[in-house]
């Protein structure tokens, strides 16, 4: 437990959390929307601060992200807690948890994360995935600290929705972020997310101008958000505000949680994927896979693989290290060079 930075006191002990665009007003002894962070006689407190649930090491491209550091490993730690409640979460059994009733919560000061960040092999540094990281933020910022003193690299995967003042704060020690861009309508979030589209976009479009490593995942639910031209619009938005070359993931759905949809169809998924090359360099299709699409890296310049990709093997055949073509020189977006 650590007091939350980012908040407000307000009269009768209550709180105002300005972490996420939710901005909760909380009585003495209530909790947020995300659910961890209370109210105690007035001061906000992260109960997640050193607690973690899964720690793992995966692939880089499991977050997923192509373009960054491809073929490593990064170690991917999460904890509980989600300032959305979407009924189609992947990862209901950890967002939608609370500390007093979930077991499986583990004792790991920054430092020891750090630690076992750099004992292992290819690894890179230190994913912040699994639950949303944002409603950890106290807990995240240290580690950062933590694994960059070490000379290592940080990972953000998250739906986006938190504030220009602690994104501010975050973007100088995070160096690379999946942003989980759910539909390309307010409605959507409203209803299926209880969140709101506008922040996810203004995180997107922060980061981006940072200079920070950004992808992007979209994840296809059949009626929901796959109308292929409200999907172009949304396309056409990251190509104009973010840049052509920006990844973008398209996800195939699959039923979970609330929600009881049958699996995305491959044609839509295909379908989309056509929509998506129209505006965007890199797109990629993920949780579903086709032979000759959606897995392999081209050069934009010449069109040769550059990384070739079966599910998780990493094959980098036409990449230098500083993210040029070996065959006709183009800069990639592609970050290659280890960083240790
Ligand atoms: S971080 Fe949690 S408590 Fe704070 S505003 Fe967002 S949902 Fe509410």
């Amino acid at each position: 437990m650590k007091e939350a930075r980012y908040y407000t006191r307000l009269e009768n002990q209550a709180v105002l959390c300005r972490l996420c665009p939710h901005g909760c007003r909380i009585e003495d002894g209530r909790r947020g929307i995300c659910g961890v962070r209370i109210n105690k006689a007035g001061m906000l407190i992260c109960e997640t601060y050193n607690r973690i649930c899964s720690g793992n090491i995966d692939p880089i491209e499991k977050k997923p992200l192509y373009h960054f550091f491809p073929g490593k490993n990064i170690f991917s730690i999460g904890s509980i807690g989600c300032n959305f409640s979407c009924a189609f979460c992947q990862n209901y059994e950890i967002s939608q948890a609370r500390i007093d009733t979930f077991q499986q919560l583990k004792t790991y000061p920054p430092e020891d994360i750090a630690a076992l960040a750099q004992k292992t092999r290819l690894n890179i540094g230190v994913a912040y995935t699994f639950n949303e990281p944002t409603v950890w933020f106290e807990y995240m910022f240290d580690c950062c600290r933590q694994v960059h003193e070490k000379g290592m690299k940080n990972v953000m995967v998250t739906n986006g929705f938190i504030n220009p003042e602690p994104l501010a704060e975050l973007l100088p020690v995070m160096d690379a972020f999946n942003v989980d861009l759910k539909a390309f309508r307010d409605d959507f979030y409203r209803k299926q997310s209880k969140g709101s589209l506008q922040p996810v976009l203004d995180t997107i479009k922060t980061i981006a101008q940072s200079g920070k490593h950004v992808e992007i995942t979209n994840l296809v639910i059949p009626t929901l958000n796959d109308d292929p031209h409200i999907f172009s619009q949304m396309c056409k938005w990251i190509a104009d505000e973010i840049g052509k070359t920006t990844p973008l993931h398209i996800s195939r759905y699959f039923p979970k949680h609330e929600m009881t949809l049958p699996a995305t169809p491959p044609q839509t998924l295909e379908k989309l994927y056509d929509i998506a090359e129209k505006h965007l360099t890199y797109v990629y299709l993920g949780n579903f896979y086709l032979p000759d699409k959606g897995n392999d890296t081209l050069c934009a310049g010449c069109g040769k693989v550059l990384i070739s990709r079966y599910r998780y093997d990493v094959e980098i055949n036409g990449l230098n290290l500083d993210g040029t073509c070996r065959h006709c020189e183009k800069l990639s977006t592609i970050h290659h060079k280890m960083p240790i």
